[in-house]
């Protein structure tokens, strides 16, 4: 049925639009204006495609590939169900953005029907997603696969119909901080490595056994089991096979979630799936969880607090807490750390450890960092004018300011403002080896003249080797380092000997989370002078820290 072509252009060009693309019944499905060809197998990227091209990067190719096929599945092999709905068609996709990362996209389909007999004009429109529609997609995520949407799910039926008896479970996993593999490799790497894994899926997955890649780094199987451990033997499996490309070393996580009514939409189980899979996200120790019913509220709760969080912070409902710290010997206060708390007028005091996690991600935490900075700058200055004795607050700087210069300015001008000397104002960072930008930015500090405590030592990243040629001039012991080892005489040994090392080099030593008179004494039997802890005080609203010591200093 050979059409002759209609340029429909003019009728559905909108301003603004990232990209439209056009399509006419000439031959098979062939763009008008040059642009892609739809023709063949192949699909090709001309002029008619700059649009598209200064947005997307070229190295997605999956992603466009994906779309491309997406778009022929659309217009093509679904023309059937098009005409008798006649409707436009609109779905969200992610690709590689030439910014090197991912950004969600709208995609519209406009049809024009001949004698609303057949489809014979189709217009496409992309349009980035705002942040919250973004958001949206990404939670209500639709299963996708290498065709469409619908496509996918429909094969997905057909299995279930086929096998009415089975039971069916949804595995989802993705590349831990994939992000970091694209910066560090380049995202042409990034991208053979998702080669690889849908490879190697089309490798390892039965017939029985569906899989998609459903955007940038996250993959799905659908496949039957009859018990648990089947599925985690497949996993092992997976694991095996995918987990490190060439000498590239990477994290792979899963998740589960049971189909348990296989009429229900395919996308409420795969929303579980991928909540399973966040909830582990950060945790190192473990890479495979099964959905449960509190890991959606979980989510939800994320939510709750991005949307409030800027609210929040305008109408002061952070509020600084302060936690002293004592000399062992004489038990007198000689510091106090900031510490955030969420004074919510309905759900109470939220805890950081609810919320910095999160802004640490989103980047918020930058933006409360620096008012908890200054609500410490404005007590000390409250102390001066009121002739208390001083003594220093620290505060917590994430290491996400490093991420640029301004926020050494921001100290320097709060100090300026207060009119308070550079000592007062202390500096709390979780310092790790391999991050250069932290490493420069603590330096900078340094020359500055601020003191630096570096945080949490003896947990996770920071140990000794980190000490060789530090920047810090105190180091805070953790209280997971203390309570680990304070048990065994060897454990005793290990926390003797850190502090006498540490001040051999010339560093001081404050003991956090110290509850008991034992720990105390035993610190300071080892050189420790100045402990933070339940034992001593727990953080407190400024009025009480006032009220308790700031009067007796
Ligand atoms: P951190 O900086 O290591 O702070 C010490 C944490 O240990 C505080 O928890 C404190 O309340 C708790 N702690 C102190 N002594 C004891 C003890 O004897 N026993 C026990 N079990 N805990 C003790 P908090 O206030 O819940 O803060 C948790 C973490 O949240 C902080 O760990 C810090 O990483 C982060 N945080 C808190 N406020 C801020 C802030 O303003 N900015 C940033 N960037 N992070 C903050
Ligand atoms: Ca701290
Ligand atoms: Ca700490």
């Amino acid at each position: 049925m050979t059409e002759k072509i209609i340029d429909i252009t003019g009728s559905y060009f909108v301003d603004n639009d990232i990209l439209v693309m056009f399509w006419e019944r000439e031959a098979g499905w062939q763009v008008v204006n040059s642009g892609c060809s739809l023709i063949d197998e192949k699909y090709y990227i001309n002029d008619g495609l700059a649009g598209l091209k200064s947005i997307v990067s070229e190295k997605d190719r999956i992603g466009y590939e994906r779309l491309i096929n997406n778009l022929r599945e659309c217009v093509n092999g679904r023309s059937e169900g098009i005409l008798q709905n006649k409707r436009n068609l609109s779905f969200s996709f992610s690709m590689m953005t030439v910014k090197g990362y991912y950004s969600d996209f709208k995609i519209t389909l406009y049809l024009k029907f001949h004698k609303n007999e057949y489809l014979s004009a189709a217009l496409c429109r992309v349009e980035e997603l705002d942040p919250e529609e973004s958001y949206r997609y990404q939670l209500a995520k639709v299963i996708t696969n290498d065709k469409n949407p619908e496509s996918f799910n429909r094969e997905v039926k057909k299995l279930f119909e086929q096998n009415p008896d089975k039971d069916y479970a949804l595995i989802q996993f993705d590349i831990a901080g994939f992000k970091l593999i694209n910066q560090q490799y380049g995202e042409s790497v990034g991208d053979e490595i998702l080669e690889y894994i849908i490879n190697t899926l089309k490798y390892v997955c039965n017939d029985q056994q569906l899989y998609v890649r459903l955007t940038a780094d996250v993959f799905m199987v659908v496949t039957p089991y009859s018990e648990k451990n089947e599925l985690l033997d497949f996993i092992e499996n997976i694991r095996d096979l995918l987990q490190g490309y060439k000498d590239i070393e990477y994290r792979l996580v899963f998740g589960i979630n049971f189909v348990k009514d296989k009429t229900k939409n395919l996308r409420k189980f795969g929303d579980g799936a991928a909540f399973a899979r966040q909830s582990i996200k950060n945790n190192a120790l473990k890479y495979v969880a099964f959905f449960e019913d509190n890991m959606e509220k979980t989510a939800n709760n994320k939510k709750w607090i991005e949307d409030q969080m800027e609210k929040a912070l305008n109408k002061h409902e952070f509020e600084m807490f302060l936690q002293p710290k004592f000399s062992i010997s004489s038990e007198e206060v000689v510091g106090a750390e900031a510490l955030v708390r969420w004074m919510h007028p309905e759900k109470g005091m939220i805890p950081p450890m609810d919320f910095i996690p999160l802004f640490e991600k989103n980047g918020f935490v930058v933006k409360l960092d620096r008012y908890m900075w200054e609500e410490a700058c404005k007590c000390l200055a409250n102390w001066k004018k009121e002739g208390k004795k001083m003594v220093p607050i620290s505060v917590n700087v994430s290491r996400k300011h490093m991420q640029n210069d301004t926020y050494l300015e921001y100290l320097e001008e709060l100090l300026k403002k207060y009119d308070l000397e550079k000592k007062y104002l202390e500096i709390e960072i979780t310092e790790t080896l391999d991050d250069i930008a932290v490493s420069r930015g603590i330096e900078e500090l340094k020359q500055r003249g601020f003191t630096l405590l570096m945080d949490d030592f003896g947990t996770g990243y920071s140990s000794l080797n980190m000490l060789k040629d530090t920047q810090f001039d105190v180091i805070k012991i953790d209280r997971g380092f203390l309570n680990n080892f304070i048990e065994s005489d060897r454990g005793k040994s290990i926390v003797r000997h850190t502090i006498t090392m540490t001040h051999d080099i010339g560093l001081d030593i404050i003991a956090e989370g110290v509850e008991t008179i034992e720990q105390a004494r035993f610190l300071n039997e080892c050189g420790c002078e100045i402990a933070q802890g339940y034992y001593y005080a727990k953080p407190m609203p400024l009025s009480a820290f006032n009220e308790k010591y700031a009067s007796c200093i």
